[in-house]
């Protein structure tokens, strides 16, 4: 696709989803405080924290603004990890995981397996603001959704359904062993090709008064089992907080996180007085010691996968780690933002990358 076009579907995709986030359960704004804020994401997060800082700085309050700055990743169609052009599951369709939790009041709220609305966080936070419950799946959360006016839309693109159409004719095997001839392949298709990775966006927020707020939305594994959740959604595991320590977020195999609650690892890690950098390479730890599962292990013993983790503290101290080397998280301190390098356990790249 053309990037005009690309451009054309991304505006018509935005305004058919009913872009009006802040009427879908922003909370009021506040006057601006003292306290220097600080905005962390994923590497795919650079657009997410500026957008974020820029509403942190006129007063909004630290979730509303994760959520509009994640917004701009969940309406775009060259992120193929979260919201609109997500690679969909192995039936070509395309379900996304949400979740948001709010420090001042410490509420959260979550959808999963939510299909056909581009942006689940926003959802997650009506489920917080306007359920008495925590989670919401498939069709139930999609009925939630549109009983609160969001707009239904089909969120496989052109360029992801290429992909996903490639990998099932492919028979769905992980293996570029014996690829097709390049020349009858899209070059956004041989970009996937042999790839069965995830990706995910996670956004943390320290505003002027130092309250929290946190989100964490994808689309999940590629060409997943339909209906498998991963830890975006379920609080501890893909994002926590507690507004009198910090809060922490993750992107990578949500499995290791759903076997370990790495997030609320981090946070408790920090109530300690562990620092945000020793506090995340604590969950790294963790995983590596609880990985069992043989097909989970290179021949070395250690994790065959990866895991990042981004967190930050009420005082305003950030830190990214992950597993293997070359990981980046997006961070915004008030004057700028930055892409900044994550620790690593090991030396060595992750074995998928
Ligand atoms: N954590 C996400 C999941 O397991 C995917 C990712 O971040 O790569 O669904």
């Amino acid at each position: 696709m053309s990037d005009a076009l690309n451009r054309r579907t991304f505006l018509s995709a935005s305004a058919a989803a009913g872009l009006s986030l802040t009427a879908l359960g922003a909370m009021p704004q506040k006057p601006t405080g003292k306290i220097r804020p600080i905005v962390i994401s994923s590497a795919n997060g650079l657009e997410t924290v500026k957008k974020a800082m820029e509403m942190i700085k006129a007063g909004a309050d630290p979730l509303d603004a994760a959520i509009e700055g994640v917004a701009i990743v969940e309406a775009d169609p060259k992120d193929n990890t979260v919201g609109y052009g997500g690679i969909p599951n192995e039936d070509g369709v395309v379900e996304l995981d949400a979740a948001v939790m709010h420090g001042p009041t410490h509420g959260g709220g979550s959808v999963a397996s939510l299909r056909n609305i581009m942006h689940p966080a926003a959802v997650a936070r009506l489920v917080m603001k306007r359920t008495d419950h925590c989670l919401l799946v498939g069709e139930g959360a999609l009925r939630f959704a549109k009983m609160h006016g969001f707009k239904e839309i089909d969120l496989l693109t052109e360029d992801s359904r290429k992909i996903w159409l490639h990998w099932k004719e492919t028979n769905g095997k992980d293996d570029d062993r014996f690829p097709p001839p390049d020349d009858e392949l899209d070059p956004i298709v041989r970009e996937f090709f042999g790839i069965r990775k995830h990706g995910t966006i996670h956004c943390s927020a320290l505003d002027t008064h130092g309250d929290l707020g946190c989100t964490t939305t994808t689309s999940g594994l590629f060409y997943k089992i339909p209906g498998r959740v991963g830890d975006s959604p379920i609080m501890g595991a893909g994002l926590f907080l507690d507004n009198e320590v910090g809060s922490a977020g993750s992107t990578g195999r949500g499995e290791a996180n759903l076997l370990n609650l790495s997030s609320h690892t981090i946070v408790e890690a920090m109530r300690r007085g562990l620092s945000p950098k020793d506090a995340a390479m604590e969950a790294v730890k963790r995983i590596v010691a609880t990985n069992k599962a043989p097909r989970n292990r290179d021949p070395k013993g250690r994790p065959n996968f990866d895991v990042k983790f981004y967190c930050v503290t009420k005082d305003g101290r950030y830190a990214g780690a992950s597993l293997w080397a070359g990981a980046k998280m997006a961070v915004h301190d008030g004057d700028s933002a930055k892409l900044v390098d994550c620790a690593s356990l090991y030396d060595e790249k992750a074995p998928e990358n």
